[in-house]
């Protein structure tokens, strides 16, 4: 939706480019490889975990009815006929009526054995052991399938597989897994003014930081990206390094975006044979951002100032990409916290602060990171969450409840 000054209202940015962010097709991989990426399909397990009753503690396994009146001064004495340590083939392993059986952590518990009294609640002495206190039926087994069940679901389709996913699917027996393909994108800077690490920077010059950020940014999304270099503010030049970038599934460029006389990337684009989809978003910064597509391959034209490049990335490329690599949980978490000082703002557009969360009384308060220039990449670097401010809201008073979205929870 657009409204009279043909802008866009950034929810509908959003929606507009998750319609044209399409999954991308699966491969097999191996299990090793496949921390960060999301399921293709649902995971049914074909077998308990754990896949038999167990151990939970070092000590002795027993019949809970034999230790009815232990206590620590009349502990209950019991034989000890065996011992299972963990690994050991205790299907034969047998308990009877007022013997124990020495059992270690994680060991198969013997038949006829209904709990285990944890080591530190006895003495053993000459094939006897004395238990000081009772236990109750069950204590300190682990029951087979109790982590997880056989032909039940594990995890469903677009799950993100964390460590503790990985650890499951190979404690299921799964070798190789299913997932969505990590889409290729295309990294291309514009600007007279911008130089590569390698070159020596002449006045008037900065260097390419925006394309390190990127490839940064792309990579924790768990994609792949490739440098198409720098072009120079050349219409030409700028259409010809997009076209060298069709090969992808997602070309990201940084500047020329703006009204300036020298801003081509638009026309460049089209050039290329993109439609533009969306420019000129309600939002503060990355108000310039030109979405377009050709075919299924999508185009975000990022604004060059640093911290608009960033913010725009993750408030819509970062989301596309992990739609098109099949996840569910697209957006970072936002949460409410306390404003610590008042903020000027005006109404109109959507506001994306840089500031720190941190907890006063037990409660979540926030604070700016200071000067909200959009060439200041310090802010990003000082900022754990963005403040979001509604495009209605106008200044904002002390105290006030805010939106804050949490932008590095996922790092240390
Ligand atoms: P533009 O969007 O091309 O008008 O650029 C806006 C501002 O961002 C200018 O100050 C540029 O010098 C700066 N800028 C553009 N591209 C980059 C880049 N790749 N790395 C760092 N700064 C950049
Ligand atoms: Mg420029």
């Amino acid at each position: 939706m657009k409204d009279k000054s043909n802008k866009t209202y950034f929810e509908d940015a959003l929606s507009e480019i998750l319609l044209h962010a399409k999954k991308t097709g699966t491969e097999k991989i191996s299990v090793i490889e496949s921390s960060g990426r999301f399921l293709s399909s649902d995971i049914i397990a074909d077998i308990n975990i754990p896949s038999f009753d167990n151990s939970a503690m070092d000590g002795y396994a027993v019949m809970h009815d034999d230790l009815k009146n232990a206590s620590r001064d009349f502990p209950v004495k019991l034989i000890v006929i065996d011992e299972i340590k963990a690994g050991d083939d205790f299907s034969k392993s047998k308990l009877k009526a007022g013997c124990a059986i020495r059992i270690m952590t994680g060991a198969g518990i013997p038949s006829g054995a209904d709990s285990v009294i944890q080591v530190e609640d006895t003495f053993e002495s000459e094939g006897n052991v004395f238990v000081s206190r009772s236990v109750s039926r069950h204590e300190n087994i682990r029951f087979a399938g109790e982590d997880i069940q056989s032909g039940k679901k594990v995890f469903s389709m677009g799950c993100r597989i964390g460590s503790a996913e990985l650890g499951l699917l190979v404690s299921i027996g799964l070798r190789n897994v299913e997932v969505h393909r990590r889409p290729l994108v295309k990294i291309l800077s514009t600007g007279d003014e911008i130089a590569d690490m390698e070159k020596s920077l002449k006045p008037g010059m900065i260097r390419n930081s925006n394309a390190y950020t990127l490839m940064s940014e792309v990579s924790k999304c768990g994609a792949v990206h490739d440098y198409l270099g720098i072009a120079r503010d050349d219409r030409d030049e700028i259409r010809n390094k997009i076209i060298g970038g069709l090969t992808g599934d997602i070309i990201i460029t940084s500047g020329g975006v703006s009204m300036g006389q020298y801003d081509f990337v638009r026309e460049a684009l089209v050039e290329a044979g993109f439609s533009i989809i969306i420019e000129n978003i309600m939002m503060k910064p990355g108000k310039p951002l030109v979405f377009g597509v050709k075919d299924n391959i999508l185009f975000f034209g990022l604004p060059g100032n640093p911290v608009s490049t960033m913010i725009s990335f993750m408030e819509f490329v970062r989301p596309a990409i992990l739609k098109m690599m099949g996840a569910i949980r697209i957006s970072k978490p936002v949460v409410k916290a306390i404003l610590a000082e008042p903020v000027s703002k005006k109404a109109g557009r959507r506001h994306f602060i840089r500031a720190v969360f941190f907890i006063k009384n037990g409660a979540l308060h926030v604070s700016t990171t200071g000067p909200q220039g959009s060439g200041i990449l310090k802010s990003m670097s000082d900022a754990n969450c963005l403040i979001i401010l509604p495009e209605e809201s106008g200044d904002i008073e002390e105290g006030s409840d805010v939106d804050i979205q949490l932008i590095r929870h996922e790092e240390i």
